[in-house]
């Protein structure tokens, strides 16, 4: 019995604990706790009642079950009960730590700097977190129950989106970069991670996609980009993005069946003014071309202009004919062709332009740039400023690039011939001298004239391999003349590349010496804007060369930009009108009063002037009378060789010995 008794008694205790247990860990209201006692007092009071009843109709036979079952049953009920509150116990405290742990979650994708959207299989938002509003400038309201932009903007191409819906909807996550437009139109860009989410039976339920804005390091990237596909100095498109441009228009035009011209510029003597200027001067005027070349672009859409590099421009023009781009062309040509103001000073370039059609002249960017270069390159070998491309240019470029190649040898060879066209004095009819042109006796391509290799000599740097051979020949020739008794004097053209050689003077007293030649025999020609150009170096070398006592002519003038205040403190002695001018003269009033000008300029200088390209009787009066002190051109005689020139030379003396003594009385 004491036994029972304390069964009991330690049943009430079990039974009081887990009360007390139930009330302490079970978060319960008043109301609720009463609710708590008052069921397990009337779970009690039912065990006990059932049991009394069992008990009352003779169930349980045997005595000692009997006796000791009701304390049994309680005993057992309130195993089950402690056991029961401590299982309680153990899934509050797991429900506890999950509540905790969705708590923190919520705060880290409510607070998380990356924009967070849990949406539904089918797409629609569920859930999004307040940086993901910020982005898309909206509100939580407002994007409940559409469909993320992400999935729905035009900017992402369907091939994309069905491959995101394949790859999630398989359990696989999506990571990619997308392109969009915020609410104000502007581009966005931002880095994704789209994951399913499963529940315990491993079907999705949701999928979460995590957003970072990456707009600002797309910009920097695309920055970097643009930076690499244009040209620093002018901010134009290089050579490459032009080049892409280009094939993108050619493919455009393939379709639309539209005509598209590549144009190619190139500025004549640029080199020039780097070197003179210095290239801070030099890097001015390119923007300055740039701009102007920019401002003609710019006026239609249809074209698209590029630095090349150097001092050449690219541009081309779409769905255009053949007139239009010729039109373009000259607009462009005028536009480098009006004075540049730089230090003070306007300066005066022209430009050489070569272009290629699509489809007439090749059907490839790499085809129309090559086929606008030929044309480029047959520009500035002929006397026109602008041409198209035609596949017979071909020779051309074949040919310079072939004589380029051959110059050395060429003078190793002597196949270079010097030309000599006499010079007259006006005052009194006398053969003063002669100046000597080259010319080369190419033996595939026959007598080339100057104008076919010079310039390609001095792009190619072999301008004054040519000079030393011209200087070494001409004064042999010239100390021939002198030792078979021809008291006349020699004009030898100098590039303006060779004035910048530092080894041009003592070149000229090696052959002087060499040649015993004397220095009042020789004149050198030199052009007026390679005379303009380099300035310190060229007044340094021109003053030595002066010093020796060899006489300086401005060649061409008329066509440069020399200022007065620069011939004046030129050492120079002579000026050589431009042939333009003179040829002109009788038909245009202003280049007859460019040349009266020029003369009467000269003489008040103190300095004599030679007029070239005289062809005709009415000329040669008109510049007698204008007080020209040398006559030169076509109507005395043309350039010829030397065995011509001494035969003319004789003739033309034995004809105004006999003219001198018909008209001088004995
Ligand atoms: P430039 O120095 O102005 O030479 C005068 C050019 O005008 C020569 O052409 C000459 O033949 C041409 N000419 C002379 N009188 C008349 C005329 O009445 N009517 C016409 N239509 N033309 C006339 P060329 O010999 O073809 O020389 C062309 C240019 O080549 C020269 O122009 C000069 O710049 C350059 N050149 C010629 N020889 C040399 C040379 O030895 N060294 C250098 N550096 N350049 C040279
Ligand atoms: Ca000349
Ligand atoms: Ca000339």
């Amino acid at each position: 019995m004491p036994y029972l008794t304390m069964i009991a008694v330690l049943s009430v205790l079990l039974q009081f604990t887990a009360v007390i247990f139930a009330l302490r860990l079970i978060p319960l209201t008043r109301k609720a706790m009463a609710w708590t006692l008052l069921s397990i007092a009337f779970l009690l009071m039912a065990s006990r009642r059932t049991i009394d009843l069992l008990f009352g109709q003779n169930i349980f036979q045997d005595p000692v079950i009997h006796n000791y079952s009701t304390k049994t049953v309680a005993l057992i009920i309130s195993i089950f009960i402690v056991s029961g509150v401590y299982f309680t116990k153990r899934i509050f405290e797991q429900q506890k730590r999950d509540a905790e742990q969705l708590r923190k979650f919520c705060m880290a994708v409510e607070q998380s700097s990356s924009a967070t959207v849990i949406f539904t299989p089918a797409g629609i938002i569920e859930y999004v977190n307040p940086k993901f509003c910020e982005i898309n400038q909206t509100t939580a309201e407002q994007l409940a129950g559409k469909k993320p932009g992400f999935l729905t903007t035009k900017c992402t191409p369907q091939s994309t989106l069905n491959k995101i819906w394949n790859r999630i909807n398989i359990g696989g996550t999506w990571k990619s970069e997308f392109y969009n437009k915020d609410a104000d139109g502007q581009d966005f860009w931002s880095r994704a991670v789209i994951s399913p989410i499963k529940n315990d039976k491993d079907a999705i339920t949701f999928f979460i996609a995590t957003f970072e804005d990456i707009t600002i390091e797309k910009r920097q990237q695309q920055a970097i980009k643009e930076l690499s596909l244009h040209d620093n100095l002018t901010q134009l498109p290089n050579r490459k993005l032009f080049h892409n441009k280009l094939q993108q228009a050619i493919e455009v035009a393939r379709t639309g069946e539209q005509m598209l011209a590549v144009l190619l510029l190139d500025i004549n003597n640029f080199k020039a003014i780097n070197n003179s200027l210095g290239h801070l001067a030099g890097d001015v005027i390119l923007r300055d071309i740039a701009n102007r070349l920019n401002h003609i672009s710019q006026q239609d859409h249809s074209h698209t202009l590029a630095r090349m590099g150097g001092d050449e421009f690219l541009l081309f023009t779409t769905n255009t004919s053949h007139d239009k781009t010729t039109e373009l062309a000259s607009q462009l040509y005028q536009s480098i062709s009006q004075p540049f103001y730089v230090e003070n000073r306007n300066f005066e370039l022209s430009a050489n332009i070569g272009y290629a059609m699509y489809p007439e002249h090749g059907d490839s960017a790499e085809k129309l740039i090559k086929n606008a270069d030929i044309a480029m390159y047959a520009a500035k070998g002929s006397s026109r400023n602008i041409i198209k491309y035609s596949p017979s240019l071909d020779d051309g470029k074949l040919k310079r690039l072939e004589l380029s190649s051959h110059f050395r040898q060429a003078a190793m060879d002597d196949e270079f011939v010097l030309y000599y066209q006499p010079q007259m004095d006006f005052k009194n009819g006398r053969i003063i001298g002669a100046e000597a042109l080259i010319r080369w006796l190419h033996p595939e391509y026959g007598l080339l004239p100057p104008d076919d290799f010079i310039e390609l000599a001095e792009q190619s740097g072999h301008i004054y391999m040519i000079t030393e051979w011209i200087i070494s020949h001409a004064l042999q020739q010239l100390a021939e003349w002198h030792n078979n008794g021809h008291d006349i004097q020699l004009s030898v053209n100098i590039s303006a590349t060779d004035i910048q050689n530092p080894e041009l003077v003592s070149l000229l007293e090696t052959e002087m010496i060499r040649h015993k030649i004397e220095p009042a025999w020789l004149k050198l020609e030199i052009t007026e804007n390679s005379l303009m150009l380099y300035t310190s170096q060229t007044t340094s070398a021109l003053s030595r060369i002066t010093e020796l006592g060899i006489a300086i002519s401005i060649d061409d003038f008329g066509t440069g930009y020399s200022s007065l205040q620069y011939l004046t403190k030129m050492p120079v002695t002579h000026i050589k009108i431009d042939k333009s001018f003179v040829m002109q003269m009788l038909i245009s009033d202003q280049d007859a009063v460019i040349v009266r000008s020029t003369i009467d300029l000269a003489h008040n200088l103190g300095l004599l002037i030679t007029a070239e390209g005289i062809e005709n009787q009415e000329t040669h009066d008109i510049l007698e009378i204008l007080g020209c002190d040398y006559a030169q051109g076509h109507h005395l005689a043309k350039p010829m060789n030397n065995k011509a020139y001494m035969n003319w030379l004789s003739l033309f003396n034995t004809q105004s010995t006999v003219m001198n003594s018909a008209t001088v009385p004995a």
